[in-house]
């Protein structure tokens, strides 16, 4: 049978790399939903928007189109027909993004395609309300956690791979700061599904994390 498969935690505790590699070995499709979220903060900077005007950002958010679209072998976001997989993965980005997945209607927005997406089964959808709130009747839920050092040590390599060079210890402060409002908004707070098997990744490898995905899949 094809599972549905979701992951969700707080940022740079490896959920992306995990759960890509856990699609990779079952051959199921691999849906990251913060890659969504990240599209349209883009486009609402790109646009100059009030990020803290929710009427102003929902209405952009309804008239934009983000899918997903493989191309040789690597999955790309399309935001409005482009191509932005590296854009979205700035600092700015990053900094800024939970401001917009707050919003009420930005998020029934994603939600609903989510789900789409995840309809037809053999997915891993990664996130922070999946288990919770886009597809709690999920096959496996799991929760992936580590400590905050170790979660921006990660972020930390991530971004100078890409070229841009930050502070680790603002980087820490602007990682705890973004888990804070995730944690905290009033729709579909980041919170660990009461059925979801948490899984400290603070000391395992992302082979280790993947197979005991894999195993708690047999059971
Ligand atoms: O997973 P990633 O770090 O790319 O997610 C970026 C942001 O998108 C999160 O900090 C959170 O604000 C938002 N997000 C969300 N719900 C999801 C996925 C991401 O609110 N399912």
């Amino acid at each position: 049978k094809e599972l549905v498969i979701a992951i969700d935690g707080p940022a740079g505790a490896g959920k992306s790399t995990v759960a890509k590699r856990v699609a990779d070995t079952l051959s199921y499709i691999y849906i990251d939903t913060g890659a969504m979220y990240r599209a349209l903060t883009l486009k609402a900077l790109k646009q100059g928007l009030n990020l803290a005007d929710e009427d102003e950002v929902a209405a952009m958010a309804k008239e934009t189109e983000v899918k997903f679209k493989k191309v040789n072998e690597k999955e790309k976001v399309i935001l409005d027909g482009v191509d932005v997989t590296d854009k979205i993965r700035t600092n700015k980005v990053s900094n800024n993004v939970s401001l917009v997945a707050k919003i009420k209607a930005v998020r029934e927005r994603l939600v609903k395609l989510q789900r789409e997406m995840a309809a037809q089964g053999g997915v891993v959808m990664d996130g922070r309300d999946i288990g919770t709130v886009v597809l709690p009747d999920a096959d496996l839920k799991v929760f992936l956690n580590a400590t905050v050092e170790e979660r921006t040590m990660r972020r930390y390599e991530d971004l100078k791979e890409s070229g841009e060079e930050v502070d680790f210890e603002k980087l820490k402060e602007e990682i705890i700061r973004r888990d804070e409002i995730d944690k905290n908004r009033e729709v579909s707070p980041l919170k660990k599904a009461e059925d979801a098997n948490e899984v400290d990744t603070t000391n395992l490898s992302i082979s280790e994390v993947v197979e005991e995905i894999l195993n708690l899949c047999q059971e």
